[in-house]
């Protein structure tokens, strides 16, 4: 085994040190020193001059991490880029396109000093990029397989600081300008060289980031065109739409939850039929019961929890929960008696949205517009929330506006990682001082996002085309043939599509 096989199983199978000596006991000969696994771990970071590590923080300057990441692609990526048919010229002008986006999150305070009492480690924010696709003009030479996965989602920097809008404006300021300030990488690869130059969109993003961004102090108001509740309902209601803020794509994974809770909220009020007026005691108790009935139906019926606020942080509305409710709107609309209609309608426009696949911009509007409809016609009582305002109504110009498939934009990478914060600090980082820690917590991330090692990895699938909807593949454009695609993958695509 070489040490960079070794430091691949190491990854697969997120094996600690002290796991690896132990299973090489067992065979010294096959399996190399930790130490020369070590060395080839160093492949994978950034030169260590370009980290900065301090007890509340770890960062990495992102010219040094987009030259590691390209290195490290391109090695990984080798045959493809000598053997492929690009001329002098092309080779020089390669273009990495990724994703971006920063997000705040909770974490469990350790029994550590710090060094004065104002600083905690209560709260984390972070900043990450995730590599989509390398092209050449036209040409696609790698598309990541897992956008959606946290596996090529690289770490800028995280420190910890409580999310606020001030932060989140600093944090898009900071990020902007190191991205402004790149230079190409420049890569020799076999006798040959390769220039790649970078271009980001900030689409890993929540609600509340965008609300940062565009300046919206409300939460009840469109980041987009500045309605509000009130005005919600009214589908002739046209304001002025900042273009800026279509740019952030449609947060799928955030989407779908948000999505989920207007229906869960509605099923609530449907007994009494009132939005904010004054309600009764009477009414209030009815609303009171109902929820309940339809937290025990889901919790009987589906083995799930909705609406319920969580021991440490957060509730159980979770991208899992959603999946679950969307997955079967038959029993989503039997249980909240909201419109199996609606339910269904908006499965298709979330199946849309997070497909991955090209979306045709002018069907996507029109059922969207439907969709909508339908939700004032059956519940002019309660005005549509933030969210599947701007999922329906906003949807269309988003999806136009942006540069690869809108699935494929997501901020589900980003997510995922705040979970694996909170594990790989708790199992694989040494714990005498904070420095130490923040320092292999950074050097895990860098290690699990390598492109590639993730590229090797063995769990790695082709991306498969899920079994969509008829509704949905009607509002897909049709695939362009990727050349990458084997034969038989092609012939899959087109059966479904
Ligand atoms: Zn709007």
């Amino acid at each position: 085994m070489t040490p960079m096989e070794a430091c691949q199983m190491l990854v697969d199978a997120d094996l600690s040190q002290r796991q690896y000596e132990v299973i090489r006991q067992y065979n010294k000969k096959f399996f190399p020193c930790y130490t020369r696994v070590q060395k080839a771990k160093r492949e994978c970071y950034p030169p260590p001059e370009s980290c900065t590590i301090t007890s509340t923080s770890a960062e990495v300057q992102l010219q040094p991490l987009m030259d590691v990441t390209v290195r490290r692609l391109a090695e990984y990526l080798e045959e493809v880029l000598t053997a492929s048919a690009l001329n002098d010229q092309e080779r020089e002008n390669l273009t990495l396109l990724s994703k971006w986006g920063c997000d705040g999150s909770q974490q469990t305070q350790f029994k550590q000093k710090f060094e004065n009492d104002t600083l905690s480690d209560a709260n984390l924010f972070q900043s990450c990029f995730v590599p989509l696709k390398l092209i050449c003009g036209e040409k696609v030479i790698w598309e990541n397989p897992t956008p959606s996965s946290p596996r090529f989602c690289r770490l800028i920097r995280f420190r910890y600081i409580k999310e606020s809008p001030e932060v989140i404006n600093e944090e898009i300021f900071y990020i902007n300008n190191a991205i402004n300030s790149l230079t190409p990488t420049v890569i020799n690869l076999a006798g040959a060289k390769f220039i790649v130059k970078y271009i980001f969109t900030m689409t890993m993003v929540d609600g509340k980031v965008c609300n940062a961004a565009t300046g919206t102090t409300s939460t009840s108001r469109c980041y987009i065109c500045g309605a509000t509740s009130k005005d919600f309902n009214k589908l002739d209601y046209r304001n002025e739409i900042n273009s800026e803020a279509t740019a952030f794509g449609l947060s799928v994974l955030h989407a779908r939850i948000r999505l989920l809770e207007s229906i869960l909220h509605l099923a609530y009020k449907l007994p009494v039929k009132k939005y904010r007026e004054r309600k009764t005691e009477e009414e209030k108790q009815l609303e009171k019961e109902r929820k309940e009935d339809i937290q025990t139906k889901f919790r009987k019926q589906l083995g799930l929890l909705v609406d319920m606020p969580k021991t440490n942080f957060g509730n159980t509305n979770d991208g899992n929960t959603s999946r679950r409710f969307f997955s079967d709107p038959k029993i989503a609309s039997d249980i909240t008696g909201i419109s199996y209609n609606l339910i269904y309608r908006l499965k298709v426009i979330l199946e849309a949205i997070s497909s991955g696949h090209l979306i045709d911009p002018e069907k996507y509007d029109r059922y969207g517009l439907e969709t909508a409809r339908l939700y004032v016609d059956l519940y002019p009582w309660h005005p549509m929330t933030p969210t599947m305002h701007k999922v329906l109504l906003h949807g269309a110009v988003i999806i136009k506006k942006s540069l690869l498939p809108i699935g494929q934009l997501s901020e589900e990478a980003a997510e995922a990682r705040n979970k694996h914060f909170r594990s790989y600090r708790i199992d694989f980082a040494r714990k005498f001082s904070r420095e130490s820690c923040n320092q292999d917590i950074l050097n895990k991330f860098l290690l699990t996002s390598d492109p590639f090692l993730s590229s090797k990895r063995s769990d790695v699938k082709k991306r498969k085309l899920d079994k969509l909807l008829p509704e949905t593949i009607d509002m897909l454009l049709p695939a362009i043939p990727n050349p990458q695609q084997s034969s038989d993958e092609e012939n899959i695509s087109d059966e479904n599509i």
